[in-house]
């Protein structure tokens, strides 16, 4: 930074839709009122002393870009301000957030304890890469806490969830998981890309890491590819930070860039996203054909106070629900829609439909499919931000049938 740039100040008690809007403005001596993008990635020096200096870490300062950029720290100081983080670190994808979290941390012998109902690459993370390196994975239900309490052992070293699970929407008691892990020495660590920090805060919930994927509702139209890593100076900003520096899987500056533009909108789109997915969770238990409906916003759920408590910006935009004619009308549903896209992504503008079974889940074996709850007739959506008039009329062509 030079002498004529400043950073605007922000406040730690500020709500999270301005700390979305404002945190983390760094404005050059140009004056401009949105930010720049820096795409550079080296920078330099006026004297060998002063790139001496830098590299040696007497001075701080940029000195390459898969360690730090002005557009990515950027991203990185508004993303901590919203999740209450003392740090972030960004990535190049949430996978690479979740390997940059692990590697960092664990080592031969570590053991991890994780909802069975992770993101498929996630399991793959741990069950073909970790494993390979000593570190094992043993797996609970998201919403049995005894569960998770009978799996940890001496060797745990951190207890890894998502909340809402997908597709069923299971809430985890992050302050229980919280207390679990403090008591064993280890780390909660909550992939919070279902919810953002618009609906819910892990790191005030007890968790002491919080993975994203910003490919999905940071970004929120689909555009670009990222991850981000946030908890507390020593384990993220230091040890996060220092497998990145070393290991590469840093976030593209223009990436950065897009991520931190859509944090200004985010809690809009959310509670835009919410509020649809409520009204369409709503129509849904009272349609022809639907045996049951996942959604945290229901008093159906069996979770809903629990969700209430946590998720205290909303309850997401996931719904899914269970048709009773099984996978042959759940073709059929999906089939007959005109307007939403089939596709397993999800975290869009566009409402997005997918039959869990046969792909995001076709993995499983059918016996542990039925174990977790995720039968033939069970399709889920992500509900975008269109009319929801009209996602509800585009469903209801293959609900009649
Ligand atoms: C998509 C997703 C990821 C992985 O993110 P990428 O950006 O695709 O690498 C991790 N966790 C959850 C819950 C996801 O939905």
């Amino acid at each position: 930074m030079s002498d004529s740039d400043f950073e605007p100040s922000w406040n730690a008690e500020w709500g999270t839709a301005t700390k979305g809007v404002r945190a983390g403005t760094h404005r050059t001596h140009e004056g401009e009122h949105s930010s720049a993008i820096y795409m550079t990635s080296s920078f330099v020096f006026d004297s060998a002393e002063a790139c001496a200096a830098r590299f040696s870490g007497d001075e701080p300062g940029n000195i390459y870009a898969r360690f730090t950029n002005p557009t990515v720290d950027a991203f990185n100081k508004r993303l901590a301000a919203m999740e209450g983080g003392e740090c972030s670190v960004s990535t190049g994808s949430g996978m690479a957030a979740i390997l940059a979290t692990c590697l960092a941390t664990l080592s031969a012998g570590d053991h991890i304890v994780a909802s069975h109902t992770l993101f498929g690459s996630t399991i793959g993370l741990f069950n073909n890469y970790l494993a390979k390196l000593g570190i094992s994975t043993s797996y609970v239900a998201p919403d049995d806490v005894d569960a998770w309490r009978a799996a940890v052992t001496p060797a745990t070293k951190m207890l890894f969830v998502e909340t809402p699970s997908n597709p069923l929407t299971e809430i985890v008691d992050m302050a229980a998981l919280g207390q679990l892990a403090e008591d064993h020495g280890a780390w909660l660590v909550v992939d919070n890309c279902f919810c953002t920090p618009a609906l819910q805060r892990p790191l005030e919930q007890g968790a002491h890491i919080v993975t994203h994927s910003a490919t999905k509702y940071i970004d929120g139209q689909g555009r670009a590819l990222g991850g981000a890593v946030v908890g507390d100076a020593d384990v993220v900003g230091d040890q996060v930070f220092r497998f990145l520096r070393t290991c590469g899987p840093s976030m593209s500056p223009f990436n950065a860039w897009i991520f931190y533009k859509a944090l200004e909108t985010l809690e809009v789109r959310m509670q835009a996203h919410c509020r649809a997915a409520m009204t369409l969770a709503e129509w849904l238990e009272n349609q022809p054909g639907i045996a049951k409906v996942y959604y945290p916003g229901l008093a159906s759920h069996s979770q809903h106070e629990l969700a209430k408590r946590q998720q205290p910006g909303g309850f997401g935009g996931i719904v899914s629900f269970d048709l009773a004619g099984g996978r042959e009308a759940a073709f059929a549903l999906i089939n007959a829609t005109e307007m939403l896209s089939i596709t397993a992504n999800l975290g869009d503008t566009r409402t997005t439909i997918v039959h869990p079974a046969s792909t995001t889940h076709s993995r499983i074996s059918p016996a542990d499919r039925e174990r977790a709850g995720i039968r033939e007739g069970l399709v889920r959506v992500s509900v975008g931000l269109e009319n929801i008039e009209d996602i509800k009329a585009d469903l209801a062509r293959g609900l009649g049938r």
